[in-house]
């Protein structure tokens, strides 16, 4: 006759400390530390932000802008208007998109093959920034307006929120460094301006020159890093 060895008693007050400890231990845990949304990298094609006066001289009286598409940030979009921007020389660039809303100061973001094609001499500056930069002629359907500054290549940068700002440690201003993984022509770009605001979503903008450089659309892994710094995000 087999005997069966009677199980060992049941201990429960152990139990109950064993699962009472592995609780406490996971709350005690900071809680896991990460961007709130996934890192998105856009590459900002050649576009124009303008203000509602110079919209009704470009498409007439009373004229507003027409949403094409919604853009990753909450609230902008791409709009059905377009207008052409002409050089000093005569050059051309044509159905330059215009981005909405409309704002206080009309500006144009080229890349800098846009600007030798356009054939002027552009600065690289942040959104905004326009003090001493070269304008141009802009031309809509139903009028032109002649800018006598306001055209930039946008200085590369990351749109934050207040908790990404706060998981990469960086404020508005602040350079980040963008690796962009690519089997054959990865990139690691400098100077990723810090832009901070509690709306944001965590994404970068490049211009479609620094998009082509490292064919964005092939890359096998985006991640931003502190300048400086290996901290991966
Ligand atoms: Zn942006």
């Amino acid at each position: 006759m087999t005997r069966i060895a009677s199980p060992p008693a049941v201990d429960h007050d152990r139990i109950a400390r064993i699962v009472a400890e592995v609780l406490r231990e996971r709350l005690d845990r900071p809680a896991q530390r990460g961007p709130r949304s996934p890192l998105v990298v856009n590459i900002s094609v050649r576009h124009m932000h303008i203000t509602p006066q110079h919209l009704e001289i470009l498409f007439g009286a009373g004229a507003t802008l027409t949403p094409l598409r919604p853009l990753y940030q909450e609230g902008q979009f791409a709009a059905e208007q377009t207008v052409d921007l002409v050089g000093p020389k005569r050059r051309m660039l044509q159905n330059v998109r215009i981005l909405g809303p409309t704002r206080p100061q009309s500006q144009i973001e080229l890349a800098f093959s846009d600007a030798i094609l356009l054939g002027i001499d552009v600065p690289v500056r942040m959104s905004g920034n326009v003090d001493g930069t070269p304008g141009c002629i802009v031309m809509g359907p139903k009028g032109h307006i002649v800018l006598d500054r306001g055209v930039i290549r946008a200085q590369r940068h990351v749109h934050l929120s207040t908790a990404d700002a706060e998981y990469f440690g960086v404020r508005t201003g602040d350079a980040l460094d963008l690796v962009v993984e690519h089997p054959t022509c990865g990139v690691t770009f400098g100077g990723v301006i810090a832009r901070v605001d509690p709306r944001f979503k965590l994404e970068v903008h490049l211009d479609s020159d620094e998009g082509n450089a490292c064919d964005l659309p092939g890359a096998t892994g985006v991640r931003l890093v502190r300048a400086g710094g290996p901290r991966a995000g």
